[in-house]
């Protein structure tokens, strides 16, 4: 069973759709079962859908990125 930073340090693949299927599976599952990450994945899909439409993300941004949607997914509940 993942956990919440394992869906948190996949997501950037999840969104990309470059994990495996059993990966999916289990991301699929987790966030049956979590709302945190739920919340968290609609944010991330949306800022980085803004920021792709700006420029190409950097790793670096990215997770950048994810810690500050974890604040404002944290903060929205
Ligand atoms: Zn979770």
């Amino acid at each position: 069973m993942l956990k919440c930073k394992d869906v948190v340090a996949s997501a950037t693949d999840y969104v990309d759709k470059e994990l495996s299927w059993s990966q999916s599976m289990s991301m699929a599952m987790h966030l049956l079962l979590c709302g945190h990450c739920r919340r968290f994945i609609k944010y991330f899909k949306l800022s980085l859908q803004t920021l792709k439409n700006k420029k190409t993300i950097s790793a670096e941004n990215a997770s950048q990125l994810s810690s500050e949607i974890i604040t404002k997914a944290q903060a929205d509940s």
